[in-house]
């Protein structure tokens, strides 16, 4: 079974959108586990502060490394682990990352908040900084759970169905899926006044396969 650990100040905001539809069946079905751990829990501080100002000064706190540290040695396993550190300034998450991280045994997240955090953690700690995308979010558990989701649709059984898996959209770096239709072969709307007809591409209806292989190679360029 394969582990994501989610290093976070907000446990909660997890559990929910993994525990529904395909995420939600792959943990039942053992395939995968994903676990939130509250990052507060590792603070040695009376207050369970995690965070404090930053030197050489500047607005906001920084997440502290100590907290961070003892959270991830906590919930490292042993076998083959890699640590990601969410951050907006890391490398861009893609689809073969997914694929890469799809083959350790355990993805360890760390969320950040507030200014971000120490940088001793991207340096010592994670095994490496991963955005998703070039724009700030308030925290890293969107990122983890974006992350995470993309990671364990490429665990083996977590689809249904693998060939979902090969035909899909950045599968190799730069194809994208053809476009996809489904019944009715006629969809009829009203556009103010107007009738509008919506129909299902020709090629799609002719049950020639070779055509409509032709067809769907020529859509995803
Ligand atoms: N001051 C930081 C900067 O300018 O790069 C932004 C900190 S952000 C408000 C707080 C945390 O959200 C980050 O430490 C990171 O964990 C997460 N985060 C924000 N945007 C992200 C993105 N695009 N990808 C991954 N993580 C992100």
């Amino acid at each position: 079974m394969k582990r994501f650990e989610i290093i976070t100040l907000f446990p909660k905001t997890i559990s929910a959108y993994m525990r529904e539809s395909i995420l939600g069946r792959a943990q039942k079905n053992k395939l995968i586990k994903v676990k939130a751990h509250d990052l507060r829990k590792y603070s040695k501080d009376k207050h369970k502060k995690v965070d404090d100002t930053p030197y050489g000064g500047g607005p906001g706190m920084v997440m502290s490394v100590e907290p961070i540290d003892r959270a991830v040695k906590k919930v490292r396993r042993r076998g083959n682990t890699r640590v990601v550190l969410t951050s907006a300034s890391g490398k861009r998450f893609t689809q073969q990352d997914a694929q890469r991280l799809a083959r350790y045994d355990q993805v360890i997240f760390i969320c950040g908040r507030y200014e971000g955090v120490d940088h001793r953690v991207a340096d010592h700690i994670a095994d490496e900084s991963l955005s998703i995308g070039d724009y700030v979010l308030t925290g890293g558990e969107l990122p983890a759970m974006v992350m995470t989701d993309a990671i364990a649709r490429n665990v083996e059984g977590v689809l249904g169905d693998q060939a979902s898996l090969e035909n899909e959209s950045h599968n190799e770096p730069g194809s994208l899926e053809h476009p996809q239709y489904t019944k009715p072969e006629i969809y009829t709307r009203r556009v103010g006044l107007k009738k509008e007809e919506l129909r299902v591409p020709e090629v799609l209806l002719s049950g020639d396969h070779s055509k409509i292989k032709a067809w769907r190679e020529e859509q995803s360029k």
